[in-house]
């Protein structure tokens, strides 16, 4: 992927293929950090909701609707 080799500039934000420092303001550049909610995390929740609601994994009620309550609302996000 292009993206992959993109820089970020840690003071101005600026995306660029300069690997030691930034062109625009001479900043410091690192490698942009993927969106802090990770597909795979999200993943590995919902394979543990299909757990519970197939009973394979024993929850007490209350523990469940909690889990259900907190995976609605991820899903709204
Ligand atoms: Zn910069």
């Amino acid at each position: 992927m292009v993206r992959s080799i993109m820089m970020r500039c840690r003071e101005c934000k600026r995306y660029t293929l300069s690997r030691d420092k930034c062109p625009y303001c001479g900043g410091v550049v690192e490698t942009p950090h993927p969106p802090k909610a990770s597909p795979d995390d999200r993943f590995l929740k919902y394979r543990f909701l299909m757990k519970i609601l197939s009973d394979k994994v024993q929850v007490s009620d209350d523990v469940k609707r909690k889990i259900l309550q907190d995976f609605s609302k991820q899903i709204k996000s």
